[in-house]
């Protein structure tokens, strides 16, 4: 499959990793849009959060799980996003589903 995000956790393509085990990788996004900007990938291929179902939901939990080591271990002591876009409206340009955990600096609301 085509998949750059799947290219980047087999190592095809190198990343700045920021946390890897047999189930999930984050490296640091290559256009960051905060002084952090890390993506958690699950290394298995699932589109979207479209695509989550009970049979691979666990897998979510522990991306997250990730996400609050990371934000711990780089300081977001004031707080962070993590956020997930799905599809075209969602503003989705990679289609493997990824979660953006953006810190060091106050986030706006809405998104836009
Ligand atoms: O939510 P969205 O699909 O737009 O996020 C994809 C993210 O992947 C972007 O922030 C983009 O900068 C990042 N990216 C990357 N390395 C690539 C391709 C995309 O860090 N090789």
């Amino acid at each position: 499959m085509d998949c750059v995000f799947c290219k980047i956790a087999n190592g095809e393509i190198p990343s700045k990793k920021a946390y890897e085990d047999d189930k999930v990788l984050a490296f640091y996004d290559l256009d960051p849009q905060a002084p952090v900007h890390i993506l958690i990938i699950p290394k298995e291929h699932i589109q979207s959060v479209e695509e989550i179902t009970p049979q691979n939901s666990a897998i979510v939990a522990h991306i997250f799980e990730v996400a609050a080591k990371l934000a711990k271990e780089n300081n977001l002591t004031n707080g962070f996003r993590v956020v997930s876009n799905v599809g075209k409206d969602g503003g989705q340009s990679v289609p493997h589903l990824h979660f953006h955990l953006l810190g060091g600096r106050s986030m706006k609301w809405p998104p836009g």
